[in-house]
């Protein structure tokens, strides 16, 4: 747009113009032709997904789903912005493929309910789900072994889940709402339904890993990530290569949609199909406001040839009048020429002056429409350039928490750290961990695990002021900066934080349970890196844990 607007600035517009639409162009068709590459590997990623997942030989239902699935990847995997959402319909659908799976195909992770009763039966079927919320877990009767599995059992010794840790799967989840089959379990917890914990099925996921590490290491090889962006490529793919647990697995995808996502936006020509897309609007728009600069042109030309031919007449007339003067023989003779001479003269005069009214009115609306259409196409670029900054913004944020993730917290921690290096004063950095947080995930499934993480950041968000900035660092990991506050002042900060997360009342099936962390702090000194200081909040946060969690360590 620069290069347009000095160009009409310029005298040589024409051969500017011509100069600059084929450089455009060509812009164009690469982009294009780079994104239609790109687009093939996705498609063929998640159609090799698919294909594994299909023969699971997934239930009917989920069989069909995942075939319309199928159906519609190539449509919808050449679509840059769709394929987030692709991955996280797929990794739903894998959800529900691999839980309907025989849970007695996984010795090593049995369900939650066959842990605590065997292989039996469970044959109450009473109770309902006490509580269940909108994004609730895959349908549970997908195939009569899940239906027996997920039906709400029997009673158990109720003990609250931090008194006995080791014994929490089976004692954290006496089903209150089964009256009848454990009378003495004790009053019902009417907790807040915002705080209750939904019950989700666990899959015989191991039988399957190996498949889908394949797959998920193939499609990161096939992701040309900006080197800003590799490092966290190669740890997902490290993760990936270590060997996926169910729980982790949902988190690689998630990681992997945001990796996605960045790589429409960063590595695609600041958004590829946007860009192409644009870029079409801008040709079309320059040979339109090319069409008008040459209507211009011959209508200046135009205007010479008639100011040209006005002025013939002009000298004709006048010529005539001089014949006439020279010819007549008497006065009323030479009257009566001179005077049709001059009427001639006159309307010439103002025929030309018509003309020439016409025409400036004319050429008035062609430079009006040449503005304005200069304008559109700034406006346009203006609304180009707000997408992309939305498009970067979004990228920034995680989807699970609406926290900033790591890219965001990247940000974030360079701008503070320059301040604070600029202005001096106190910056505080700390990490916190949610404890024990692999048994909320093995006691109550992995979707309990995330409306717990959900819950979490919000609670820590709305204790925090404006200035200071908190992100998910990853999986039950956040962080946080806290500029101008001395160190005393953050750590009691931070307790606030903690004091407010042990009271929130999660409960599950009637049960309350508590829910801690923990949390290392420590402050920015002079010439020091931020790594060096993350690594002592880190430290710090390793002391606080093994002093027995919930608590903050200073480092
Ligand atoms: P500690 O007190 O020592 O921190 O114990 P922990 O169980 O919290 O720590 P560990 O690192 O062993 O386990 C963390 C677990 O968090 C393992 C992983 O499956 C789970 N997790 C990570 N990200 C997510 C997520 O997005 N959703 C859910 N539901 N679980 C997650
Ligand atoms: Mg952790
Ligand atoms: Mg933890």
């Amino acid at each position: 747009m620069q290069e347009l607007r000095d160009m009409l600035r310029r005298d040589d517009m024409d051969a500017g113009l011509s100069a600059l639409i084929p450089r455009l162009e060509k812009a164009m068709l690469d982009s294009e032709k780079r994104r239609q590459e790109r687009a093939d590997m996705n498609v063929a990623g998640v159609t090799n997904l698919t294909s594994q997942l299909l023969a699971l030989e997934p239930p009917r239902e989920v069989r069909k789903a995942l075939k319309q699935f199928a159906k519609r990847i190539e449509q919808r995997a050449s679509q840059p912005r769709e394929f987030p959402a692709l991955l996280s319909e797929l990794s739903s659908l894998q959800q529900q493929a691999l839980a309907a799976l025989d849970p007695e195909s996984n010795p090593v992770r049995p369900g939650l309910l066959q842990r605590l009763f065997g292989n039996k039966e469970v044959a109450d079927t009473s109770g309902e789900p006490e509580l269940t919320e909108a994004n609730a877990p895959p349908d549970a009767s997908l195939t009569p072994d899940v239906a027996a599995v997920t039906e709400p059992p029997i009673a158990a010794a109720a003990l609250p889940m931090n008194s006995a840790p080791d014994a929490l799967a089976v004692s954290a989840l006496t089903p209150l709402s089964a009256p009848s089959s454990s009378p003495d379990s004790g009053a019902p917890v009417n907790g807040d339904p915002a705080y209750a914990l939904p019950e989700v099925p666990e899959p015989g996921y191991s039988a399957v890993a190996p498949h889908i590490g394949d797959s998920l290491m193939g499609l990161l090889d096939e992701l040309e990530l900006p080197e800003r962006h590799q490092p966290q490529g190669e740890a997902l793919r490290q993760r990936v290569q270590c060997g996926l647990n169910w729980y982790e697995l949902v988190s690689v995808l998630d990681d992997l949609a945001v990796l996605v996502l960045v790589l429409v936006l960063a590595v695609t020509d600041s958004g590829q199909r946007e860009f192409a897309s644009y870029l079409k609007q801008l040709n079309e728009r320059l040979a339109s406001f090319l069409t008008t600069l040459s209507e211009a042109h011959e209508g200046y030309s135009e205007s010479a040839e008639s100011a040209r031919s006005f002025n013939q007449e002009l000298r004709e007339q006048v010529s005539g009048l001089q014949s006439s003067v020279q010819d007549a023989v008497d006065l009323p003779t030479l009257k009566q020429s001179l005077e049709a001479r001059l009427d001639g003269l006159l309307s010439t005069v103002s025929e030309h002056q018509k003309h020439r009214d016409g025409h400036e009115e004319e050429v008035a609306q062609r430079l009006q429409s040449l503005t304005q259409k200069v304008a559109e196409m700034e406006q346009e670029a203006q609304g180009f350039r707000d997408h992309l900054e939305e498009q970067r913004q979004k990228a920034l944020i995680d989807p699970l928490t609406g926290l900033a993730n790591r890219a965001g917290w990247s940000e974030r921690l360079e701008l503070e750290m320059a301040r604070w290096k600029r202005y001096g004063g106190e910056l505080a950095l700390a990490v916190l961990d949610i404890d024990h947080f692999k048994r909320i995930n093995d006691g109550y499934g992995h979707l309990a695990g995330d409306k717990v993480l959900k819950i979490i950041a919000a609670e820590l968000a709305k204790r925090l002021r404006k200035t200071d900035f908190i992100a998910r660092f990853g999986g039950e990991e956040f962080v946080l900066l806290i500029p101008s506050t001395p160190i005393n002042g953050a750590q009691q900060l931070l307790q606030t934080l903690l004091d407010g997360v042990e009271q929130c009342p999660f409960h599950f099936r009637g049960e309350r349970v508590t829910i801690t962390l923990s949390a290392g702090l420590t402050a920015f000194a002079n010439a020091e890196s931020s790594e060096q200081v993350f690594e002592r909040a880190d430290q710090a946060l390793y002391r606080a844990k093994s002093g027995g969690r919930n608590r903050v360590e200073l480092g």
